[in-house]
């Protein structure tokens, strides 16, 4: 929690910056998104890992192996691999949330969507510029966005700002 405190404060000076707007209390704003952040951050995490756990239970009968191994095995492999998983996938996140929040509060009405990266995809290039009302989501869950040189992709969940995927390195500016 103080570790995303700290990170959305830096973000959020930056928005406000851009913005030419002055906020009052914006330390009261990001401790706000801060802490609904962390919270649901926690709870999406629990959520994958019973899910992971789920999933190891059952493969573990499956083939006929220890389950209580294999359970352990699996807790000790996310010692190695969730940390990265979560601080590329969730700095990315948090830094959008809190981003978004701070233009809405400097009383922009639109955010435009910006392709950053060298390594984007044809997915998030074909995002690069759109530009959506504050009160709307550039994506509704189940929609689906068609590159030309890509397969499609449906979006499982709503997309109220980048991260489009995971990898995903786009960010959202203030619009009008
Ligand atoms: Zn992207």
């Amino acid at each position: 929690m103080p570790v995303i405190r700290s990170f959305m404060q830096v973000i959020a000076d930056q928005a406000a910056d851009e913005t030419e707007a002055s906020i009052d209390d914006l330390g009261g704003i990001v401790e706000r998104c801060a802490r609904s952040y962390s919270s649901s951050l926690a709870d999406s995490q629990a959520k994958i890992s019973q899910y992971r756990l789920k999933e190891k239970i059952n493969q573990a009968q499956a083939g006929g192996e220890d389950i209580e191994k294999s359970l352990i095995d699996e807790v000790e492999s996310w010692r190695d691999s969730r940390p990265a998983e979560i601080s590329q996938e969730h700095s990315m996140r948090a830094a959008n949330a809190i981003a978004k929040t701070v233009y809405i509060e400097a009383g922009r009405r639109t955010l435009v969507w910006v392709t950053m990266g060298s390594k984007s995809c044809a997915h998030c290039q074909s995002m690069d510029g759109r530009t959506v009302s504050t009160s709307k989501p550039f994506l509704a869950a189940g929609e689906d966005l068609k590159p030309e040189d890509a397969e499609p992709m449906t979006v499982s969940t709503t997309i109220g700002h980048p991260p489009l995927h995971g990898g995903c390195e786009c960010m959202i500016t203030a619009g009008e």
